[in-house]
């Protein structure tokens, strides 16, 4: 269905916000907002449902709540509903049956808030300027928050990821963001909030929220971000129940997770790599308690058939395969970027789907995704398409690292080595583990990809300077240590990073 189709204009003014509550950052919203003249989009009722699976008509709401569920470090293929072996997500899997599950999605960026950079923006991670975990998302850049802030939505984030706290500005268009981090990692001295307290805070906003006044609830669960250690009643749920593949593995001395443990995931004296993705698993079965506990709420409080959710993490996990393990952000195999993605519930026009989609789609998607849900038109330049239309393009999936680039488009996908000048094509229908390059065959399909590839890595439609962090030497040091810095920025590491001018390991 296209928009023009979808969608039909009023003749009415938009309507105007409703009073907010003292929001931190209206200012430069309502500037923001103005000054690209958003519309709200007034559209006469249509109930369709779309595609099979769908358990019939949703609710037609002028604005439905929005609900950002975000994870931290989660892979698709460890949730029970895109297929995996152990029960490690009862919870998510009863969310994603009555939604609408995309089996290929993909982060823009394996790192934290590169990704978020993109996913919450809807530009790609060299156009927001966060290329790393040090930079700070830019005033300029307008985020979703903001657009909904301006919009007249209560917006609230609690995010439990040191390098999403409030101070890197990923809080822009949030009238509450609460990042409070009061617990120390087990493995590490490094704040954080697990599950159970960040799903108490978001609970605790949502006992207090008018169930009649329309809200951006953003909540960030870390838990499954390494190191692996759940709460002891969870934390040796997986270990004897003989699945996975046992492999005694080496214990790197810096953050990498080439060859061996990062040595910040160490746990006790296991060099089992079964055990530790035995503590992966069972993070995420703890987090998915607190994930039912919040969709619980949110239904008793509103009805989770009247907000829009959005369910996905930011990015993967290095499992073994090219023999990197147990990390991410050191290269774009697919075990970094594939992700959980699934939309649920009510839109603006009672537009429902339910299913599972195969074709490719991004992170990048969610912001024009969220706009289409609750009326909002279609922003001129931003990247990404709405997840609501029914027929998705195959649209080019762009990831980027300093050093690596990846580009996928339908079945096929290219890695590119920046340093070594090296790109790689892999089938990733026929293998998704990416064991067999296929590109020496077709150079044609090969420059192809390189062409595109150096198309969107050289379009930049924000043209915003980042606002680079007075970090200090400290902060620095601790940050590697929780393997936060970019390893491709870390002196001690051999793939260098320097490709790009700066060395913000020394900032
Ligand atoms: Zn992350």
């Amino acid at each position: 269905m296209t928009d023009a189709t979808r969608t039909t204009e009023s003749p009415n003014p938009p309507q105007a916000p409703t009073p907010r509550r003292g929001p931190r950052h209206a200012q430069h919203a309502h500037a923001r907002a103005s000054a690209v003249a958003l519309t709200l989009a007034l559209t006469v009722t249509l109930i369709v449902a779309l595609a099979a699976g769908c358990d019939g008509a949703r609710p037609a709401l002028e604005r439905p709540h929005v609900l950002l569920l975000t994870v931290d470090t989660l892979r698709a293929d460890h949730l029970g509903a895109y297929g995996y072996e152990r029960a490690t997500s009862p919870n998510f899997d009863r969310f994603a049956q009555d939604g609408l599950r995309f089996q290929r999605a993909y982060a823009n960026a394996p790192e934290t808030c590169p990704s978020f950079g993109s996913l919450l923006t809807g530009y790609l991670p060299h156009e927001t300027q966060v290329t790393t975990n040090l930079v700070y998302l830019p005033d300029a850049v307008e985020t979703l928050a903001e657009m909904l802030e301006a919009e007249g939505y209560v917006t609230a984030a609690f995010v439990s990821n040191f390098v999403l706290r409030a101070e890197t500005k990923f809080d822009q268009g949030f009238e509450v963001y609460d990042d409070t981090m009061t617990e120390l990692e087990t493995n590490r001295e490094m704040p954080e909030r697990t599950a159970r307290a960040t799903a108490d805070a978001a609970i605790a906003w949502l006992e207090e929220a008018d169930p009649d006044e329309p809200f951006f609830l953003w909540v960030h669960f870390q838990d499954p971000h390494g190191p692996y250690t759940p709460p002891d009643d969870h934390a040796t749920r997986f270990d004897d129940d003989g699945r996975g593949t046992s492999r005694t593995l080496a214990v790197n001395p810096t953050v990498s997770g080439h060859g061996g443990i990062p040595a910040y995931q160490k746990l006790g004296d296991h060099t089992d790599a079964a055990h530790y993705v035995a503590r992966y698993d069972a993070e995420i079965r703890y987090f998915d308690e607190q994930l039912g506990r919040l969709l619980e709420a949110t239904d008793r409080r509103v009805g989770l058939d009247r907000a829009f959710t959005v369910f996905t993490s930011d990015h993967g996990e290095g499992m073994g395969e090219h023999d990197y393990w147990f990390a991410h952000g050191e290269n774009v195999y697919a075990g970094v970027l594939h992700v959980p993605l699934v939309i649920h519930g009510a839109t603006h026009d009672g537009r429902v789907r339910g299913g599972a989609s195969p074709v490719a789609v991004q992170l990048l998607d969610i912001v024009p995704t969220v706009r289409d849900a609750v009326g909002l038109e279609p922003l001129d330049g931003l990247r990404g398409q709405s997840l609501l239309d029914a027929e998705l393009a195959e649209a080019p999936i762009f990831t980027e690292t300093r050093r690596y680039r990846s580009l996928i488009r339908g079945r096929l996908g290219l890695t590119l080595d920046r340093k070594l000048g090296q790109s790689y094509l892999f089938d990733l229908a026929a293998d998704p583990g990416q064991t067999r390059e296929i590109g020496r065959g077709q150079p044609a399909v090969v420059e192809d990809f390189l062409a595109d590839l150096e198309r969107l890595e050289n379009e930049d439609r924000l043209r915003v300077s980042a606002v680079v962090p007075e970090i200090n030497a400290r902060a620095i040091d601790q940050l590697r240590k929780l393997g936060y810095v970019d390893p491709e920025s870390t002196p001690d590491d051999e793939s260098g990073g320097s490709d790009n001018g700066s060395d913000e390991g020394t900032r």
